[in-house]
């Protein structure tokens, strides 16, 4: 295949590990979906600011000035990377998982929240506290589009809703129609929620464009492996929910009451939401990555990817008994994200192959998304079956599955060393 441009250098490249076969290679991380490693870019950044953190918001000292600098900066810059609204707010928590539950806790009285079985548990749990319609399977980006349509069209009363949608899947890499079903959520008086976590790595996301009224990504997965977060969006349910977490830095007047209490007036603004001394090396870092990718440009980024799936998914088809997992068939188009299944392997054991005989890193199990992967595996989403569960009997059908993923700084080698190794 023709290589489209130079990966972007990242961290991690130079690991040699041992093989079970004896000696050793260089090791080849495919779990980017997990955890995608560092770009150096982020790396310099972080470590060019790291001896001079200081306290944010807090303190009168150089230090303290120039994190708080570096905190509201990296504030604006990931608002013009996710293309933010006026009046937006950009509020750092400590990744997806955190901001949606963040969201989560802000919604209105009676709000409903429609959401599809195939989210990755971080999109489908937070919202237990709602009332939440859970919407079957689609299996085409049409249907989506349809079912979320007719939900939210049968709803009643007519009050609050939220959708919430994942861009891209964790398991499939599927992009799902985002603008499409905005515009549904839209019309029928609901908001929605865009889980970017899988798809802010791959592709642009612009809240204007897509129309979306909040997004959320983890900076692990955006190669920034800081503990960071983002939620970004609407200020209005921000502004009007109690804090996400009750401290410094969320407080604005705190005093005792005559009859013994404390009253509190919260702040209005981001802060709101982020008590406690903020994660500022983990906002620098997201900051950093936003740039990069920015200055790397995604249509570059976007057409090595797709030149990196063509040889994973052309390698794949070759090998006889290998099930590639898809919602909305082979032709959909997709992130650097492939599950699939091998007949007669147990998919923990295939994984666990690749890491000892061949030094490639993947992931087993069903990916923090129970109910999709056990509907594309065949049981249906009430099926049973763990994450990492032993294989069914020989002949059965599998109860996991094994995952490759890559973006950014995968090189060639390692998806042709993937391709070899499975073959
Ligand atoms: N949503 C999707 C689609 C994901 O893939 C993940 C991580 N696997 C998450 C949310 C949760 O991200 P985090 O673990 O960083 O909170």
């Amino acid at each position: 295949g023709q290589t489209v441009c130079a990966p972007l250098p990242v961290l991690g490249r130079d690991v040699t590990v041992p093989l079970v076969t004896g000696g050793e290679v260089a090791y080849a991380a495919l779990d980017y979906a997990a955890s995608a490693p560092a770009l150096q870019r982020v790396w310099d950044d972080v470590a060019a600011y790291a001896p001079y953190y200081g306290s944010v918001h807090r303190g009168a000292g150089y230090l303290s000035q120039l994190s708080t600098d570096l905190f509201e900066n990296a504030r604006r810059t990931v608002a013009e990377f996710l293309g933010c609204r006026e009046g937006d707010q950009v509020v750092f928590t400590r990744s997806t998982t955190d901001s949606l539950n963040l969201l989560a806790r802000a919604l209105p009285a009676g709000c409903r929240v429609f959401v599809f079985e195939t989210e990755h548990h971080a999109s489908l749990l937070p919202w237990q506290q709602a009332e939440v319609t859970f919407l079957d399977a689609p299996r085409s980006p049409e249907q989506a589009v349809t079912a979320l349509e007719r939900a939210l069209a049968a709803r009643e009363p007519h009050g609050p809703a939220l959708v919430c949608v994942t861009g891209a899947s964790n398991v499939t890499g599927e992009l799902w129609p985002v603008r499409e079903l905005a515009a549904a959520a839209h019309a029928h008086g609901a908001r929605i929620v865009l889980d970017a976590a899988q798809l802010a790595p791959h592709h642009p996301v612009d809240v204007r464009e897509l129309d979306v009224d909040w997004v959320a990504f983890s900076g692990h997965k955006l190669y920034a492996p800081f503990g960071s977060g983002v939620l970004a969006g609407r200020a209005d349910w921000l502004r009007e929910a109690e804090p996400y977490l009750a401290g410094g830095g969320a407080s604005r007047k705190v005093t005792r009451r005559a009859d013994g209490g404390v009253d509190v007036e919260w702040h209005e603004g981001a802060a709101r939401h982020e008590a406690g001394s903020p994660n500022v090396i983990g906002a620098h870092a997201v900051a950093s990555a936003c740039k990069a990718l920015t200055e790397a440009g995604f249509e570059a980024l976007v057409a090595r990817e797709r030149h990196l799936i063509r040889t994973v998914r052309e390698g794949l088809a070759e090998v006889p008994g290998v099930r590639v997992l898809s919602l909305f068939g082979d032709d959909a188009p997709r992130v650097g994200v492939i599950s699939f299944v091998v007949e007669g392997w147990n998919s923990s054991h295939f994984a666990a192959a690749l890491s000892a005989e061949y030094g490639i890193g993947v992931r087993d199990g069903l990916f923090c998304a129970h109910p999709l992967v056990r509907t594309l595996l065949g049981g249906g989403p009430q099926a049973q079956g763990e994450c990492g569960a032993p294989e069914a009997a020989p002949g059965e059908r599998s109860l996991n599955a094994i995952r490759v993923s890559f973006g950014a700084g995968t090189p060639d080698e390692h998806v042709e060393r993937f391709v070899a190794a499975v073959g």
